[in-house]
Order: structure tokens, then sequence, then C-alpha cells
């Protein structure tokens, strides 16, 4: 994952012509959790039309309750492939088990794996052998050299396409979900040529405070962003207070352009 083993910047081709790192900016949007056809085909639609590049949409959700929404597992796999049938756009979706890597592949272009399975060395090994880019979200305890040395896992089994995703770590501060360390951004640009991009959801937990994070993330040299979005997130079953609706969404985007083509 070093700089001293690759000195220029890495890209990964997540689908053909759409490329992140050296430069490309790749938004990912959508729910944090696919619900019915109509959620995730109208969102779908609605942040392509934005200038999303591509889709995220949890059908395997790793949930702190036992008793909470875990997913719809291979039904929502089965709508994130109709969404991506209708617009295009490719999908990220999270794998939480070696045993589903083979039936999340005709579905996902990038298999994500959470925050909480940063440091789920079996998983990471299984993922070294897959022909499919990992976005790797940072452990909520993990240290920069840790994370880097949970991609080397996936880099020594031979998977070269390795996205790295800031999420938010914890901290004393509870007004917050996590604290978003974008310190982490130039400091992985300056040990690894991976790319990087932020999640200012998980990272604040609030969607009030989403587009500043946003841009901020993008000034401080973020590869791209992963954003919930849903249609209606009073009704969302998982992480309505940090998802951002379709219109905000939008207004999101439109900043972005504005300030990428300031800097
Ligand atoms: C998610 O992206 O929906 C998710 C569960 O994120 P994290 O693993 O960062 O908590
Ligand atoms: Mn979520």
């Amino acid at each position: 994952a070093s700089r001293e083993w690759l000195q220029e910047e890495s890209t990964v081709e997540i689908a053909p012509g759409v490329v992140i790192g050296g430069g490309n900016a790749l938004v990912i949007a959508g729910p944090c959790a696919v619900e019915d056809r109509e959620q995730i085909v109208k969102t779908a639609q609605a942040i392509k039309k934005s200038g999303a590049m591509a889709l995220r949409g949890g059908a395997y959700k790793p949930r702190t309750n036992p008793y909470s929404f875990q997913g719809l597992g291979v039904e929502g796999l089965n709508l994130l492939s109709e969404a991506k049938r209708i617009t295009g756009l490719p999908i990220v979706t999270e794998v939480m088990t070696p045993e589903d890597i083979d039936l999340m592949l005709p579905h996902a272009d990038i298999l994500q794996v959470g925050s909480r399975n940063m440091q789920n060395f079996s998983l990471l090994k299984a993922l070294g052998k897959v022909d499919k880019p990992v976005l790797l979200k940072r452990g909520m305890m993990a240290t920069v050299d840790e994370w880097l040395q949970a991609a080397e896992y996936i880099l020594s089994g031979g998977n070269f396409n390795v996205i790295l995703c800031e999420r938010g770590i914890r901290s004393f501060e509870k007004r917050t979900r996590n604290t978003l360390d974008l310190n982490a951004v130039p400091l992985i640009k300056s040990l690894s040529h991976l790319p990087i991009i932020v999640d200012p959801s998980h990272g604040t937990g609030d969607r009030t405070l989403v587009p500043s994070m946003s841009l901020a993330a993008m000034a401080a040299g973020a590869d791209g962003l992963i954003v919930e979005v849903h249609p209606n997130p009073k009704e969302a079953v998982s992480d309505g207070d940090q998802s951002l609706d379709l219109e905000e969404f939008d207004d999101l985007m439109r900043s972005i352009k504005r300030l990428l083509s300031a800097i």
C-alpha cells in the first residue's frame, strides 16, 4: 500500500470508463439499505441525473442491534441489479462474510468492507483472491497504520484494486456520531498510492453537516465521496438522520462541481 512500492497514485476502474484515483473524482450515492424496488430505482435515477457515478445500497447490513433490520439479502442484490439495468450505474454493496462473496459477485461492481469488518482477516484474505475492486472502510477504532495493513491483506493476496474510505472514528465527542478524520486524507496521500474517498454520512451522523464535510473532504484532496441518499429520509429503515433527500443531494452535487472548478 505504500508510496515506496508505487510512487504514482494508483487508479481503479470500477466499470468500463468509470475510474477512481489519479485526479478522477468519484461520487457514490444511495441509501444505507435497499428497502424495496421503488426506493432503490427512484434513488438511482435521481442520483444519476444529479451526476453521481455509482449507486450504493446495503443488502447485508452489519447492525449493532441483532433485532434491527438486517437487510433484504438476495432480494436486495436482485433489486440492485435491476437498478443497474435501468440506470447503468455500477453497484457498491457491503460483503460481511467470505461465504457470501460468490453470490454477490454477479451483482456488485465494488465490494464494500464495512468499518466493523476492517480487521476481519479471513474476509480480507478472501477478497485478495477476487477480481473486483474493494472499498475498504476505516475501522471506527483503527489507526491509519492498522488500516493500511488491512489494505495490505487484500493487495498481498493479488487484488490491487483497493479504494480506502475514511468514515469517521470514535472520539469523546457525543454530538456527532463519529469524528470525521480529514487529517487522514492528506496523510494517506503521503503514505500510500491508494485512492481514498470520504463518507461524510457515517462520519457525522447528521444530514445538516454532510454538505460542508463533503466539500471539506474534496478540498483536502479526497478522490471522491460516498453519500447516503434516500427519497424520504424520515421513513428510512436505517440511517435516516444522516441521509440527504434527492433535492439536497442535487444541491450538493452542484456545490461540488463549483468547488472542483475553483481548485
Ligand atoms: C454503511 O456504509 O452503510 C455502513 C454500515 O458503514 P460503516 O461500515 O462505515 O459503519
Ligand atoms: Mn448506513
